[in-house]
């Protein structure tokens, strides 16, 4: 039985407001943990390969044409729904016998993506041992996963060319930096985020060390720890503080989060090797952080960058701009108070109502946007989608003009 995994290209994906492309250098490349995890928690018995179709920038065709090439007994297809319009052109144009999809994409739209050509669908964040105990029965439909984080083996990087995925070219010093993960989910309720677990899961911190030392162990010098929301509880990085010392392992690290951490906090994981935290702070604009519900405002913004200066923890500091609450006065300062903040490395985007949130709901319910149109395209998609932006061309216009000058201001 041979399985093969695959995520998709990026070729015709739907369009994306974010930050323009030379601030994230094409060198840096997302290692497809997802899949590397499903694969390491598949019986040694099966055979597992795994075509990285988007960090390979492969074409939708030369993806199909690899799949065809290896005939595989089983194509799982890990999608977002940036590619829908990839996904129906591999499951109309593969041959495979048994296909199924997983991710985020799936687990919001299973129905239909049955009715584009997938014999099952996996609903839900994590689906390891559920894709596992599937691959003799192979069932067809909807499987809604009950997959535990701590059931689950950590990604077994040996089959896969590390090197490739080193992150040349980042933001930062070290050239040998690697993802990992230590948990799923969020517990806040952006109106624009579309994480939505909200029931966090985490790995027993003896786990989550097992995983740096075997980084390390591969040379890594460097670890990520890619997460939704890795620092929403102080006593679980106490607890992997305690593993770090238990274990007497040195590394630099970092992770992804909220703009919120105690002194005490910062200061233990900063003794500890913790050298840059990537933080959703997205506005210094109070007015728009209650419209966001971001559990934040400027005040306490102000005294998690202080901890993270006085700790010389840098900040990559994620900011979406063009919500209908900024001022003038806000934009034209907004550069300035990045600045006195001290955070090193602000990454800009436009916001984008993203389908499945309380933003996209909203602009449907009170008639910004007459038509579902991710709901169209979810039903057939279409090559390089483009959401029509909510507030005119006008608005447009100055939002992405605002945004390439904050970039300018920061280039580095
Ligand atoms: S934006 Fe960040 S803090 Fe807000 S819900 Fe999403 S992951 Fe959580």
């Amino acid at each position: 039985m041979k399985i093969l995994l695959t995520n998709l290209p990026k070729e015709k994906s739907a369009i994306q407001w974010v930050t323009p492309k030379y601030f994230m250098p094409d060198k840096s490349k997302y290692i497809p943990l997802g899949l590397i995890s499903l694969a390491t928690n598949i019986p040694k018995k099966y055979e597992v390969k795994i075509l990285d179709s988007s960090n390979r920038n492969l074409s939708i065709d030369e993806t199909i044409e690899k799949i065809e090439k290896e005939r595989p007994d089983i194509l799982g297809l890990s999608v977002g729904t940036f590619k829908a319009y990839q996904m129906t052109q591999v499951l109309k144009k593969t041959s495979a016998p048994y296909k199924v999809v997983g991710g985020a994409h799936a687990t919001n739209n299973a129905e239909q993506i049955l009715k584009q050509g997938a014999d099952a669908v996996f609903v839900g964040q994590l689906a390891d041992i559920d894709f596992a105990e599937s691959i003799e029965k192979q069932p067809k439909g909807i499987i809604y996963c009950k997959t535990k984080i701590n059931d689950i083996k950590f990604p077994d990087r040996s089959s896969i060319d590390n090197e490739y995925y080193y992150a040349n070219g980042n933001l930062f010093k070290s050239n040998k930096r690697i993802s990992m993960f230590s948990g799923v989910g969020c517990p806040n309720h952006c109106r624009f985020c579309d994480v939505q677990t909200k029931v966090v899961q985490r790995k027993n911190p003896e786990q989550v060390l097992e995983e740096m030392i075997y980084l390390k162990s591969i040379g890594a010098r460097s670890i990520h720890i890619y997460e939704d929301n890795f620092n929403t509880d102080e006593d679980y990085l106490k607890q992997i503080c305690d593993e770090i010392d238990k274990r007497d392992f040195h590394s630099e690290w970092s992770g992804r989060g909220q703009a919120k951490m105690s002194l005490e906090t910062a200061k233990m994981l900063s003794d500890r090797g913790f050298k840059r935290i990537h933080v959703g702070i997205e506005s210094l604009h109070d007015p728009t952080l209650r419209w966001f519900k971001k559990p934040q405002n400027y005040k306490t913004i102000k005294k998690f960058c202080d901890t993270m200066n006085k700790e010389h923890i840098d900040m990559v500091g994620f900011f979406i701009v063009g919500a209908p609450t900024e001022t003038k006065d806000y934009r034209n300062s907004m550069a300035r108070m990045i600045k006195d903040l001290g955070i090193k490395y602000p990454l800009f985007s436009i916001l984008q109502p993203l389908p499945n949130t309380e933003y996209y709901n909203d602009l449907l319910k009170d008639g910004t946007y007459k038509t579902d149109f991710w709901g169209d395209f979810i039903k057939n998609p279409t090559p390089d989608f483009m959401l029509p932006f909510p507030y005119g061309e006008q608005k447009w216009k100055e939002d992405a003009d605002f945004v390439q000058s904050l970039i300018g201001e920061f280039k580095r």
